[in-house]
């Protein structure tokens, strides 16, 4: 097995005023993913969230249009083209699902969860989340059928306008295109060459190293695993579940929709512990690549201070680099206790 979670240690000095104005030592680590190469910068803080006024955003969402409710969303959203959905939208229970009239990618939809404007993090069970993720993954098939040049298959989620959700009324963004974006394209590479170099699976061998380690490993739940990122993406760490028997979305069931809403759930229910209101969801996955499994990362997303700053600054924004005022080894022992509820 040859996976390294390598880090580089180094520390700040400086004379610190909240300690008597003496000497002190920040220390901090410099990380490489052990799948892109990626850095990311951890530090050790104390930071706890505050928690938002939930309410008041939910008060202002209710004064703006919601082309997402029940009694605007025919008239007000569009529909698909009918060679491509002969009914225009698609439905599963409660969800809607249609397209992205800001879209991300050449197919891009919107899977409205339920005709509810809002639902609260407390009350995002997997029952709440199903309909919508099942309509996801019908749509990415959908596209696969239609235009086989299509390769890369995503299910996206930014829940609450920290995550950079401007609608409240909860909705996943599923897209398909030709193109990689950077992340998927930094996945495919880092696992071809982990299979050219060591002959060896890439997943399996992360899975092994995870479960060897313990620090950051969380549960297994039916066919996927959970344990969280050594270099985390976000301000607070974040969350990775993978599914190692599955290529591909396309190839996804409903035992594989069930086990990721669960293991989400567990998560988003820390996330409440930790006053996090918002997240970003990220399914990432190729059609028919050799060395790829389809992985996922649940990111806690806030406004940091009380003066409601953006927790994406110069580093994320213009250096692509990801720092964390807590180590996720931190926060693996309390969210455990979350998965084994
Ligand atoms: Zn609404």
């Amino acid at each position: 097995m040859s996976i390294e979670f390598k880090k580089i240690r180094s520390q700040v000095r400086l004379i610190n005023p909240f300690k008597n104005h003496t000497l002190d030592e920040i220390p901090f680590e410099i990380r490489f993913d052990p799948l892109t190469g990626e850095t990311g910068r951890v530090f050790d803080l104390p930071f706890k969230a505050e928690k938002p006024n939930v309410a008041d955003i939910v008060e202002r969402s209710k004064k703006i249009f919601c082309p997402f409710c029940p009694e605007t969303l025919d008239k007000s959203t569009p529909e698909f083209p009918r060679d491509f959905i002969p009914e225009g939208r698609i439905r599963v229970g409660d969800a809607v699902l249609i397209p992205n009239i800001a879209p991300f990618e050449k197919y891009a939809g919107v899977a409205i969860l339920s005709p509810e404007h809002f639902i609260p993090m407390e009350a995002l069970d997997p029952e709440k989340m199903h309909d919508a993720f099942s309509a996801s993954v019908l749509f990415l098939k959908k596209v696969s059928h239609f235009d086989p040049l299509v390769h890369f298959f995503s299910i996206n989620w930014n829940y609450m306008p920290p995550a950079g959700s401007s609608i409240v009324h909860a909705h996943l963004q599923p897209n398909a295109g030709e193109v990689p974006t950077n992340e998927q394209r930094l996945q495919l590479e880092g696992c071809r060459k982990y299979k050219m170099e060591t002959n060896r699976d890439f997943w399996s061998d992360y899975i092994e190293a995870e479960k060897q380690e313990g620090e950051r490993y969380l549960a297994e739940i039916g066919p996927s695993f959970w344990s969280l990122n050594f270099v985390p993406f976000s301000f607070l760490p974040d969350v990775r579940c993978i599914f190692p028997k599955r290529r591909s979305l396309l190839d996804f069931e409903e035992d594989d929709i069930l086990s990721f809403l669960n293991g989400l759930t567990k998560v988003l229910q820390f996330f409440v512990d930790e006053n996090i209101y918002s997240f970003n969801v990220a399914i990432f996955s190729s059609k028919e690549e050799e060395t790829h499994r389809v992985n996922a990362r649940v990111c806690p997303r806030l406004l940091p201070r009380p003066i409601g700053n953006s927790d994406i600054a110069y580093p994320q924004m213009m250096y692509k680099e990801p720092f964390t005022v807590r180590p996720p080894e931190a926060s693996c022992p309390r969210m455990k206790e979350f998965f084994s509820r």
